[in-house]
């Protein structure tokens, strides 16, 4: 007990000094004297429990089931935000924690996107010849250019740039929780390793298909692009994006012209359009997870599970051996 109250105190007086702030309370510290870890959406909080371990309590903003691009806070979790010694959280992608970082937050923030290194929508080599985006694709870039400009938001597609997020996570905690840092360095040196084997996998799964293209329901795989995937969306950046006719009718000529076998959903979001546009085509549909949070049906599995389990779909659907 007395050595939680001494990691709690110093870690209330190491972020004093961080901040600035001379009127933080101590009410960060869980009753059991951890750390407390406030995180965005799904991917953030697995990197910040792989991180953190036992001794941090982390907390998801987002629940299972809930869509993180549109996410409110109860005052519950604003008051969690404002109580957290570190809230790991992408700027641009989920307004409310921006707001609640920005007027509430007491301990350290640490913005993920400039650590992680988003690139632009358009990933370089995209062919764009079929691409003609409808009048709902431009809103919602025009929606997310007032926070990311031109950037994808979903960087976790991209295993390595998850581990520099982990590597933040661990500098940041060392910071806040000094004694520890040696354990959150070395946590973070074990999930590299871990994410260097899925990018391998990726790498080497994908290396020969018979198709490079895959048509999915909300923009969420660009990231991809490193393995040779070029992604056809129904919608745009955010999943609640409608497609005009005319999106709908252009993917069906490209489904058609380039032999794609399946036009994938996910678990979050209704899958009427994807299921339409398959039935239309006279293809079949499957599920690619965004992984932007757990679901009911997705309880038992894990960042590491999830992305395995779309490398499977992405194999089979582009015919890769
Ligand atoms: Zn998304």
């Amino acid at each position: 007990m007395l050595r939680q109250l001494v990691v709690a105190a110093t870690a209330t007086t190491a972020l004093s000094a961080l901040t600035g702030c001379g009127a933080f309370s101590d009410s960060s510290a869980t009753d059991d004297g951890r750390l407390t870890v406030v995180a965005g959406l799904y991917p953030l909080q697995w990197v910040a429990q792989q991180v953190a371990g036992d001794r941090v309590q982390v907390e998801d903003l987002t629940q299972p089931g809930q869509e993180p691009h549109d996410l409110e806070l109860s005052p519950k979790e604003t008051g969690d935000v404002a109580a957290a010694d570190l809230v790991v959280y992408e700027k641009g992608l989920q307004a409310a924690v921006d707001q609640a970082v920005k007027q509430t937050a007491g301990g350290t923030a640490l913005d993920v996107g400039p650590v992680a290194g988003l690139e632009p929508l358009d990933h370089g080599g995209h062919d764009d010849v079929t691409h003609h985006p409808g009048q709902t694709q431009d809103e919602e870039a025009e929606e997310s250019a007032k926070d990311l400009g031109d950037l994808d938001p979903h960087f976790w597609q991209d295993p390595l740039k998850l581990a520099k997020v982990g590597d933040a996570v661990a500098e940041a905690l060392a910071k806040i929780d000094a004694p520890h840092a040696t354990a959150y360095h070395a946590n973070a040196e074990a999930l590299r390793t871990k994410l260097e084997k899925l990018d391998h996998e990726y790498a080497a799964g994908l290396a020969h298909c018979q198709r490079d293209v895959i048509v999915v329901s909300h923009n969420a795989f660009g990231y991809l692009w490193r393995y040779g995937i070029d992604v056809e969306p129904i919608a745009g950046l955010s999943p609640d994006a409608e497609p005009t006719p005319a999106d709908l009718g252009r993917l069906q000529q490209l489904i058609k012209k380039d032999g794609i076998t399946t036009v994938f959903g996910e678990r979050l979001v209704p899958a009427s359009l994807s299921k339409t546009l398959a039935d239309d085509a006279g293809v079949t549909t499957a599920v690619l997870d965004p992984i932007e949070g757990l679901t009911d049906a997705t309880t038992d599995d894990d960042y590491l599970s999830l992305m395995r389990d779309n490398l499977a779909a992405l194999t089979k659907a582009n015919g890769c051996q």
